[in-house]
């Protein structure tokens, strides 16, 4: 989820500008291990809070995500009128 930058230090927001990521928080679930969470900086919307994903822990901006996806299905609408 997008973040308001006033509720994150200046320390994380330059870590997470700088190496990509900065850590939250862990969050204990259901499931034998517990998520860890992260800021990260997307160019176009500021601060995100994610957690890491697949095996390479990739963080994706929720926003940049939501423009992909109905990008796509856009698309597809089209493809569908031919
Ligand atoms: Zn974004």
């Amino acid at each position: 989820m997008i973040v308001d930058k006033k509720i994150v230090s200046l320390r994380k927001r330059l870590v997470a500008r700088i190496c990509g990521s900065a850590f939250a928080f862990t969050k204990n679930t259901s499931e034998k291990d517990p998520l860890n969470y992260y800021i990260a900086h997307c160019q176009k919307h500021g601060c995100y809070l994610d957690h890491a994903r697949g095996y390479y822990g990739k963080l994706t901006c929720p926003e940049c995500l939501k423009e992909r996806t109905e990008r796509i299905l856009h698309e597809e609408n089209e493809g569908s009128n031919l």
